[in-house]
């Protein structure tokens, strides 16, 4: 079996202080790449700075013998994702790969949520995911390659009661991912996201103790690994992953039903007597961009 390796590669790893991005960090590391370890060394909600978090991340991979170097810079800012992209550069030449991975949590339930909750989960991850990726692709596009991961959560995709600030960033990121998979179509460059489940701080008293070992954070990297390799082709897919179990997840949408000549007025009975058929979810199907649903508008546009 050929290793999949990293050689020659440059890979940012943000929020890799601890937890999920730690083990991107050091997997990446052994394989070969040079690493930027960020992370500001916040709390659990975003609160204050640590640089050791990062530190104590690359003095691992040091003495492990690999290639990497820290970064201490908030993603939640453009300044922030300029200049981890610029470590990067500065130290290693380029940048092939970036793991949109930094999170905080602000939990409350919508009715009893603040602005300053809101906008603080948005910036970490929303706009967090804008300020890195733009910069970071900039210098992918000019070496035609480029592997871009941004970390989603099953709260964005199916909910999580307490979490609307979190699931609304979190789905924002497929959003971006959706269109800037077409921007970049042309360059070598993969773009996936990944809803991780993993025992973290982030997660250890969501998650019963029994937990913390088969929900070991480790069961993440592979499969990250594999889409931030030169193997993989898949792009613009989501995939969903915890304790061992790796799965697609998809926005899809139904036949539905063409009603009227797209001349006639249509009434809100038509629209009630056939709901069935519109919610109707049975033939499936995915669209690589928004111009899919077109395809079931034919017969009423030709
Ligand atoms: P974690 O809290 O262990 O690690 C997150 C890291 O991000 C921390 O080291 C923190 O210092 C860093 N960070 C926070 N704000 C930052 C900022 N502004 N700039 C740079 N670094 C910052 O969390 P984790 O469980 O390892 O989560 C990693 C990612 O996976 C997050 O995006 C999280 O939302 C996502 N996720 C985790 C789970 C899970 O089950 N643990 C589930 C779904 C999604």
């Amino acid at each position: 079996m050929k290793e999949i390796r990293f050689d020659g590669r440059v890979a940012i790893v943000t929020g890799a202080g601890q937890g999920i991005g730690r083990m991107y960090a050091l997997e990446l590391a052994r394989r070969g790449a040079k690493v930027v370890v960020n992370d500001l060394g916040a709390s659990r909600d975003g609160a204050g700075a640590d640089t050791s978090a990062a530190d104590k991340v690359v003095d691992e991979i040091v003495a492990a013998g690999g290639g990497a170097v820290a970064n201490y810079d908030s993603v939640a800012t453009m300044a922030g994702g300029e200049n981890i992209v610029k470590t990067a550069v500065d130290t290693y030449g380029k940048v092939d790969i970036l793991i949109n991975n930094a999170g905080i949590l602000r939990d409350k339930s919508f009715m009893k949520m603040t602005e300053e909750e809101w906008d603080l989960v948005i910036g970490v991850h929303l706009k967090g995911g804008f300020c890195v990726t733009q910069p970071a692709v900039k210098v992918m596009k000019e070496n035609n390659y480029g592997r871009v991961i941004f970390t989603a959560s099953t709260s964005g995709l199916y909910g999580n009661f307490g979490q609307t600030n979190y699931g609304a960033a979190k789905m924002g990121l497929v959003g971006i991912m959706n269109t800037l998979k077409l921007e970049v179509a042309k360059f070598d460059i993969k773009i996936n996201t990944i809803a991780p489940t993993a025992w973290s701080r982030m997660t250890s008293d969501l998650f019963p103790p029994e937990f913390e070992q088969k929900m070991n954070p480790q069961f993440n990297e592979p499969m990250v690994l594999y889409l931030c390799s030169e193997e993989n082709t898949a792009c613009g897919n989501i995939y969903a992953m915890g304790a061992g179990w790796y799965g697609r997840t998809a926005i899809v949408s139904g036949d539905g039903v063409c009603l009227g000549d797209a001349q006639r007025k249509i009434s809100v009975e038509e629209i009630r007597d056939n709901f069935d058929k519109i919610s109707d979810m049975e033939n499936k199907r995915e669209h690589g961009s928004g111009l899919g649903i077109f395809e079931y508008m034919g017969p009423l546009l030709s």
